[in-house]
């Protein structure tokens, strides 16, 4: 007996007779996917865990008011009795909480059927519906939510057999395919040479056996933000005796309203076989601070407070490492090592999440809440580039990588995880790729052979661009230009003074001189300062290309503090000239600049302007030398 299936097109469910899945039974079944019903209502698509629990589904995240029902009008090709089951689970059993949040009915036509799901199994599992009486072939199927509390249903079983769908992860999604009427492997459409794993978990790596690796314990976690208001009545929130037993000393108080990125566990937990557990620790969270905040010691300040919304897609920071033909590490980053295919600037601080100790004593085995610790020895204002080896498979050969999942060690993931400097890394990757293509050689190729060619198309402006990876480049006129190692100039860009400017970056100094940008009016990123009389100097150097007569100008920034005597010698050659400036008062040249004098130089001479602190009486202050053709 063959059973044709007219359903709507958007839904995705099957009608047929199965041997292998429904025992070995020759029944009619059919299998409704929850995503694929027409009219999600209140519910939502989570489709984070299906490379765990199997498939997409619905939840009925409702922050504790029940959701509106999701419908779908389904046609049976016989009416009669079918045993029904649903896949779903008590998402808090795990734990062997009190209560079920999860709870929620299946309508059909209107009519609940006896049994209440959501309510058995800690695991993803068929549960049992008991029969309903399909009296006409098209009939409304409808997920009722009871509680707002998370609630979650996969699919749907028709069947007139009575044995459940196979619940085994080796047969399951053999049998869904089977049910579906799906192909067992998908037909890839593209004709696509090279790929990149943006994933995040690195999943398309680990799929295609790509080295990786992963921190065993005291990763960073998952975070599931939230946020409450309050409103001028009086307003309930039920008990959640399910939820994390607290108090209001058992986390940091939502500050304006906000649960923020610390709401933050499952640094020991599995992050992606258990990213569903994960997820819904924090949820329980969550739900137990707010009931703290509502029914327990918080209630009294909290009359009028209501939730208005929990993350429940989670925010996990650390999986999965692809590896590539360079494995970035903290040291790396601190001492500045140099690499020529040095090219996505990092500039966030090493910043790595624990938990933190005062909330962490009452759930040792998870804790919740996090604190961050920074590493500061980044340069945070050039950044550390990370280098092009990272954004590429070492053992699969045409796979690129960008975002969390590169190559990278877990304290090195600590600054590069920023989104910014994922996105430059797609920007790193996209211009790889256009080498490859050309060349039609490997990732790996683009540094050993064709490096030069890559390094012209990060030196590009952003704006260019070319419709073809052929094409020759198009900059656009309102480009850019393109910024110096330490990124565009915070103070006056010294592109746009005339002559020749030595910034005091490129300055040699021996001593202690600390970087400064308080003062309004320096040149370039900063300026140094050192106190009078500690042996500190620094030495601006310019070498002439020719005979010629030169004013030199210092750059400082006045103040009360400073030194009003001090001491600059100018050296060209074996001559030398000594002057004091009075760095009290303001200089006289646009408040920046004064005059060291004019002087003669020849072709080859270096001039060495060196700035002491010896009896200068106060602080001196040394931004940059200013070199102008002289008549
Ligand atoms: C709570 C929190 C706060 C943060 N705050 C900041 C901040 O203030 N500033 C900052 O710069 N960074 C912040 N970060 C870090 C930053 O957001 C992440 O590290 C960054 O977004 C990671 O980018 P990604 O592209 O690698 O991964 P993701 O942003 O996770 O993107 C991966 C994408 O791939 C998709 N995907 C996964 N598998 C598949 C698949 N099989 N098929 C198709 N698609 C798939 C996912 O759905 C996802 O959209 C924060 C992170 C968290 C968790």
């Amino acid at each position: 007996m063959t059973m044709l299936l007219r359903r709507s097109l958007c839904l995705i469910a099957a009608f047929l007779i199965s041997s292998a899945g429904l025992g070995q039974e020759r029944t009619a079944s059919l299998l409704l996917e929850a995503e694929s019903f027409e009219q999600h209502g209140g519910w939502s698509l989570d489709t984070q865990f299906i490379r765990q629990m199997g498939s997409p589904y619905l939840i009925a995240h409702g922050l504790g008011k029940p959701v509106a029902d999701a419908t779908a009008n389904v046609t049976f090709t016989e009416t009669g009795t079918y045993h029904v089951f649903v896949r779903t689970k008590d998402w808090v059993a795990r734990w062997k909480a009190d209560g079920q949040p999860g709870k929620f009915q299946l309508l059909v036509d209107g009519s609940p059927l006896k049994e209440t799901f959501g309510t058995k199994g800690a695991e993803w599992n068929w549960q049992d519906g008991g029969t309903v009486e399909i009296k006409s072939k098209s009939v409304t199927v409808a997920l009722h939510d009871l509680t707002g509390f998370d609630g979650r249903c996969d699919a749907i079983v028709f069947t007139k057999g009575t044995t459940p769908p196979p619940d085994s992860n080796d047969i399951l999604p053999a049998w869904r395919r089977n049910m579906l009427g799906l192909k067992e492997t998908p037909t890839l459409k593209s004709g696509c040479k090279l790929f990149c794993d943006a994933t995040g978990h690195g999943t398309l790596g680990s799929l295609a056996g790509a080295d990786w690796t992963m921190t065993d314990k005291g990763r960073m976690g998952m975070s599931n933000m939230w946020a409450w208001d309050e409103g001028n009545k009086s307003v309930e929130f039920p008990k959640t005796p399910w939820a994390l037993d607290l108090s209001m000393a058992d986390f940091p108080y939502p500050v304006d309203h906000h649960g923020q990125w610390f709401w933050e566990s499952g640094f020991d937990k599995d992050a992606i076989g258990d990213a569903e557990g994960i997820r819904d620790w924090n949820l329980r969270a969550v739900f137990g601070a707010f009931n703290a905040m509502k029914n327990r010691d918080g209630a009294d300040k909290h009359k009028t407070a209501f939730l208005t919304w929990i993350a429940f897609i989670g925010g996990p920071r650390e999986s999965r490492q692809l590896l590539g033909d360079y494995v970035l590490n903290q040291d790396d980053i601190v001492t500045k090592k140099e690499f020529t295919d040095g090219c996505v600037p990092s500039t966030w601080s090493i910043d790595l999440h624990y938990p933190k100790k005062q909330y962490a004593e009452k759930f040792p085995d998870n804790p919740f809440i996090s604190i961050a610790e920074h590493d500061r020895r980044i340069d945070r204002d050039y950044g550390y580039p990370v280098p092009y080896r990272c954004f590429y498979s070492r053992n699969i050969e045409n796979m690129f990588m960008a975002g969390r999942c590169i190559s990278v060690t877990h304290e090195a993931l600590g600054t590069v995880r920023v989104m910014k400097t994922c996105g430059m890394m797609g920007e790193v990757v996209g211009k790889a790729a256009s080498v490859c293509i050309n060349h039609d050689c490997p990732p790996s190729a683009v540094y050993d052979r064709y490096w030069s060619e890559m390094d012209k198309l990060l030196q590009l402006p952003g704006k260019a661009f070319r419709l073809k990876p052929t094409d020759s480049m198009t900059i656009p006129n309102d480009s850019l230009p393109l910024a110096s190692s330490y990124g565009p100039p915070t103070g006056l860009d010294p592109a746009n003074l005339l002559g020749v400017v030595i910034d005091n970056r490129q300055a040699k100094s021996v001593g202690s001189w600390t970087s400064g940008t308080g003062l309004n009016g320096y040149v370039a990123y900063d300026y140094v300062y050192a106190p009078a009389d500690s042996a500190a100097t620094i030495t601006y150097e310019w070498k002439a290309d020719k005979d010629m007569k030169v004013e030199i100008r210092l750059a400082f920034q006045s103040h009360e503090n400073r030194g009003k005597s001090v001491p600059i010698t100018i050296a060209i050659g074996t001559a030398r000239k000594e002057v004091r400036v009075n760095m009290k008062e303001k200089a006289a040249i646009d408040n920046t600049f004064v005059s060291l004098g004019t002087f003669s130089v020849k072709a080859g001479d270096t001039i060495s302007i060196i700035q002491s602190t010896e009896k200068a009486g106060g602080i001196v202050h040394s931004d940059a030398i200013q070199i102008l053709p002289a008549p």
